[in-house]
């Protein structure tokens, strides 16, 4: 007879391990609370606009493959890819941006016109970033399952151990004076979901992500590959049940044996929960939990975000598929999040319009668009304070690209703390998860495998390998492997 799994939420890492645990035999059925699967990564349709509400950076093409790969499948037997170019835009101030674009040889070219001799720094440093990559991505990730620090060590990592006792700033702030140059630089540690002054330098394998890998779109936008992998997972025979809120994990002599399902009882011999941590440890008893309210308050989370999705009655101008606006000052804002957390000053924040890369999402002659502003996990969330912030943003959006936008915003909805509260039982609202520090990665975070209930295990953001659709993916095969491996 094969083994029962159930498997509690639809993201990334559930979908993953979902289909590596069908492959490998189990009889897997995925219990999601929303009406659509696929977590953070959702989609929704509204007056003719289609919008991701949640990831829209492709990144790290290399990891979705391999899925694909291990179900003997690609990619395109799925959904087309796009590289785009522009990658993106980052805007300093009025009529002031750098576009970033598709191939290393072209970003030098930018970045020498900025600052005199820094094409031939950003080189060594990217080529650093991709030997980092390399040992961080192809060679290690897939084998960290974070039992023990013994994972970390290797030939590569030793001779590199200074990469983990400096930081991504102080490596960017060596090398490059210009401040554009290096908030660039410093931008894609935000995946990680900490700031670059905590986040070991070896992390720059996040640069060669960006700038050596590229950014890619899918056809239909990230939901695509959800579609994709429920695809994958239906044709090994895994049930996907929606509208299905697991309210209990119910457990016997220290045993998970089943959870409880709309009220209703479903027994099997695993249970797997891609559901945030913290949610999943309160459907067990006080004394079958792991982790205690101190130590969730000690940690640093990656932040939370106010959304605003837009719908325009017209094409816009000066701006791309995907935009960042670093128009005020990138410290103060991470400060306002990490380290004395409010309501952003001046927010940074990023713009997305896929309609101008996927005509489709949007009715002919609009523009479909997202605004993402980062902030401090846990804040105070009111009708108010979301549109304040959305008066700004726009302010900010008319003024910098020299258009009116505010009078053709025909839809709008916004999403934030209280939303990935509600929607995803998020603590304290957080949007990607735990961040990656020096002192929350690998084995130093929450385990893929429960230490007090037998058959239980854990997947996702908020465990390892870390946040990010492509660390999610990593998760879910981590996990699944940990589950096949385990006789409890
Ligand atoms: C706004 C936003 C933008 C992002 N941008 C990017 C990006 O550009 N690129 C990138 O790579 N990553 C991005 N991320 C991060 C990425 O989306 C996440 O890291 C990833 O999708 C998390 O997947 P997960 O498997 O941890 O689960 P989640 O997506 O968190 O899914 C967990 C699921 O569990 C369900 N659930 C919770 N409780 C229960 C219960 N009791 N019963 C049943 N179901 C339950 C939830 O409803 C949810 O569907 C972004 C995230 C957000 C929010």
């Amino acid at each position: 007879m094969k083994k029962t799994i159930s498997i509690i939420g639809s993201g990334f890492s559930s979908l993953s391990a979902a289909c590596y645990l069908a492959k490998a035999g189990f009889d897997v059925s995925v219990f999601e609370k929303n009406s659509e699967f696929g977590g953070r990564a959702r989609q929704f349709k509204e007056k003719g606009f289609t919008f991701d509400m949640g990831p829209s950076w492709y990144w790290m093409p290399d990891v979705f493959e391999k899925f694909f790969n291990d179900f003997d499948k690609k990619s395109s037997d799925f959904y087309n890819l796009k590289k785009l170019n522009p990658a993106y835009h980052v805007y300093f101030g009025n009529d002031d941006y750098i576009a970033i674009p598709d191939e290393l040889e072209k970003i030098l070219d930018v970045f020498e016109k900025e600052e005199e001799g820094s094409s031939i720094e950003l080189l060594k440093f990217i080529n650093m970033a991709k030997e980092n990559y390399k040992i961080a991505v192809t060679d290690m990730l897939y084998k960290m399952p974070g039992n023990s620090p013994l994972e970390l060590i290797s030939l590569d990592t030793i001779k590199r151990i200074g990469h983990f006792f400096t930081n991504i700033k102080k490596q960017v702030h060596k090398r490059f004076k210009n401040p554009k140059l290096r908030s660039i630089l410093e931008f894609p540690v935000l995946f990680l979901g900490a700031e670059s002054s905590n986040t070991p330098a070896f992390y720059n394998f996040m640069n060669y992500a960006d700038f050596g890998l590229g950014t890619w779109q899918p056809n239909n936008g990230f939901y695509d590959v959800v579609k994709a992998m429920i695809s994958i997972g239906e044709s090994l025979g895994v049930k996907y049940y929606n509208k299905s809120n697991v309210s209990q994990i119910i457990t016997k002599n220290n045993s998970a044996i089943g959870i409880m399902v709309n009220d209703k009882i479903i027994n099997s011999k695993y249970i797997l929960s891609g559901a945030d941590y913290n949610h999943t440890e309160k459907l067990l008893q006080k004394s079958e939990r792991q982790y205690s309210k101190e130590y969730w308050s000690s940690k640093t989370l990656a932040p939370s975000s106010l959304l605003f999705y837009l719908g325009f009655n017209k094409k816009l101008k000066n701006l791309t598929h995907h935009n960042l606006f670093f128009d005020t000052d990138f410290n103060l804002h991470s400060k306002e999040i990490y380290k004395d957390p409010k309501w952003p000053s001046k927010p940074l924040f990023y713009a997305n319009f896929t309609s101008m890369t996927n005509s489709h999402t949007a009715p002919e002659g609009c523009e479909n668009g997202f605004i993402l502003i980062p902030i401090a996990p846990g804040l105070e969330d009111t009708e108010d304070l979301r549109e304040k912030y959305f008066d700004i943003v726009i302010d900010r959006i008319e003024k910098i690209t020299n258009q009116e936008i505010r009078s053709n915003i025909i839809y709008k909805k916004s999403f934030c703390v209280n939303d990935f509260i509600n929607e995803y039982n998020s603590y304290k609202g957080n949007a990607y998860g735990l961040a990656n520090t020096l002192l929350q990665t690998s084995f130093l975070r929450p385990k893929l495998k429960s230490s007090k209930v037998n058959n239980l295990f854990f997947t996702g953001q908020l465990t390892v390998p870390g946040p990010g659709v492509p660390p999610s993916i990593v998760s879910g095969e981590l996990v699944a492997d940990l589950i096949n491996k385990s006789n409890p």
